[in-house]
């Protein structure tokens, strides 16, 4: 017993001399990565989001069961103030489509509406189809090339581990039906904005402006847009019958899932985590962005099991993001008119699927870089390097930030995200259970600290 005595104490020493050395906030965030790398709540709450509700349109009957499902969980999980902010926003649905072929090539060919089209008139549409390269070969072109055609707009898309190959690639989907119809064009068909092999088209957002007409837009394939243009080598006049039933259907409801877990010395600053509820109608939505939705409940989950934070802790389950990020616009309008949108000390989103976080990007104040970086090294061994210094903090999170918020980016690996988005093929089989631990384990880490940090986080300076 005399014996065993210093020994026991040297191993209690041994023990806990590297948590004494170490500064408490490193300790508390490495606790809780150990503790959210043994967890597999994020990976269930998306299991259960995409399973029990499927394919959530902005301002569906699914995505009104989508926030009670938010709100069944943040209550059976314990949260605080949860609660929903509705708001009114156009309905949309996709309807049906046809592509065929004329003669003498006569056959069908893949296709999806583009979100927020218009449908052709009963019956469809029958035109000449006018390629172009790309989408700056489309700008090229001359103001009447186009009149009482259909404009296919081809052109590849760049596979990047950041997205960053998604900003120009896009730019047909999102701007190309306007562009041409400014042209003459009375149909658009484009090539998927996406790097998959597949016969799903990836669907998402378009756009019209006041002053032309709004023209049905559908994407193909990758593999039917090559189709289309071997066809088009072989005959340049080509036409295509082109059929769509997509439309607006008034005024819907849509809703921002809202539950926080209150701050102890600081209640008034928010440290908002975000992911959004909706999905496209085509897939059950499952790294777009079901699973954002499991990493910050199940983080936000983990820290409260863990202890009281600082700061408040806000989790935002954003509505009607795929469509024009409605329900981030909504938030930063609802809470400017209340008066406390300047409450939020920062804000991160969870909204490029499921690969491990590697970089953190930073929109904050000069002065505050030291502290994140302090948070990096934390996050380094999960793999998070120090990245740029001009986060916008990415989709819904990006209205905010307009608005003057601070945002600190946690970067998703996309390498494969764009073989899967806003295509049928986002299913649950694609995610990694270790993946989406790896992220709960960053988000988990990276609030605690932000949450308590000394001094807290200021907007970049203008
Ligand atoms: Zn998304």
């Amino acid at each position: 017993m005399t014996l065993r005595l210093p020994v026991f104490l040297l191993a209690l020493l041994m023990f806990f001399a590297p948590l004494a050395s170490a500064d408490e906030l490193e300790a508390q965030a490495n606790e809780l990565i150990k503790r959210a790398l043994a967890s597999s709540l994020s990976y269930e709450l998306t299991e259960s989001l995409t399973t029990e509700i499927g394919p959530r349109l902005a301002g569906s009957a699914a995505e009104a069961r989508a926030r009670a499902w938010a709100v069944r969980n943040f209550e059976s999980l314990g949260f605080d103030k949860i609660h929903i902010e509705t708001f009114d926003m156009k309905g949309w649905e996709r309807g049906q489509i046809s592509i065929q072929v004329g003669a003498p090539y006569t056959q069908p060919l893949m296709g999806t509406a583009l979100g927020k089209s218009v449908g052709t008139p009963v019956g469809g549409i029958t035109a000449p189809v006018v390629r172009f390269a790309d989408y700056a070969a489309l700008l090229a072109a001359d103001d009447d090339a186009l009149t009482g055609k259909i404009a296919f707009i081809d052109g590849g898309m760049v596979r990047t581990q950041d997205g960053s190959g998604y900003g120009a690639a896009g730019l047909r989907r999102r701007v190309g039906a306007y562009e041409a119809a400014k042209r003459g064009a009375i149909g658009l068909l484009i090539r998927s904005v996406g790097t998959s092999h597949h016969r799903n088209p990836h669907t998402g957002g378009t756009s019209y402006r006041k002053g032309t007409p709004p023209i049905p837009a559908a994407a193909l394939s990758n593999p039917d847009a090559d189709q289309l243009a071997r066809l088009m080598v072989l005959k340049p006049d080509l036409s295509i019958h082109f059929t769509q039933t997509s439309r607006f259907i008034g005024t819907v409801q849509s809703g921002n899932v809202i539950a926080e877990i209150p701050g102890s010395e600081f209640p008034d600053e928010v440290v908002l985590i975000a992911a959004h509820l909706d999905s496209w109608d085509n897939s059950p939505g499952v790294q777009d962005d079901g699973v954002g939705v499991g990493i910050v409940m199940a983080a936000a989950k983990l820290i409260q099991d863990f202890g009281q934070p600082k700061r408040t802790i806000r989790v935002v389950l954003f509505g009607a993001e795929e469509v024009g990020l409605y329900g981030a616009f909504e938030y930063v309008r609802a809470h400017q008119a209340a008066g406390d949108f300047d409450q939020i000390m920062m804000v991160t989103e969870s909204d490029f699927g499921a690969g491990r976080v590697w970089r953190m990007d930073t929109g904050i104040s000069k002065n505050d870089e030291a502290k994140a970086d302090r948070i990096q090294l934390v996050l380094a061994p999960l793999g998070v390097t120090k990245g740029k210094r001009t986060a916008s903090g990415g989709s819904d999170v990006s209205a905010l930030t307009r608005a003057g918020a601070p945002a600190i980016s946690l970067v998703q690996n996309g390498w494969n995200y764009f073989d899967l988005h806003h295509t049928p093929d986002d299913t649950l089989d694609k995610i990694d259970r270790s993946d989406v631990a790896q992220n709960t384990a960053v988000y988990a880490a990276y609030t605690w600290m932000v949450a308590n940090i000394e001094g807290g986080f200021h907007p970049p300076e203008k």
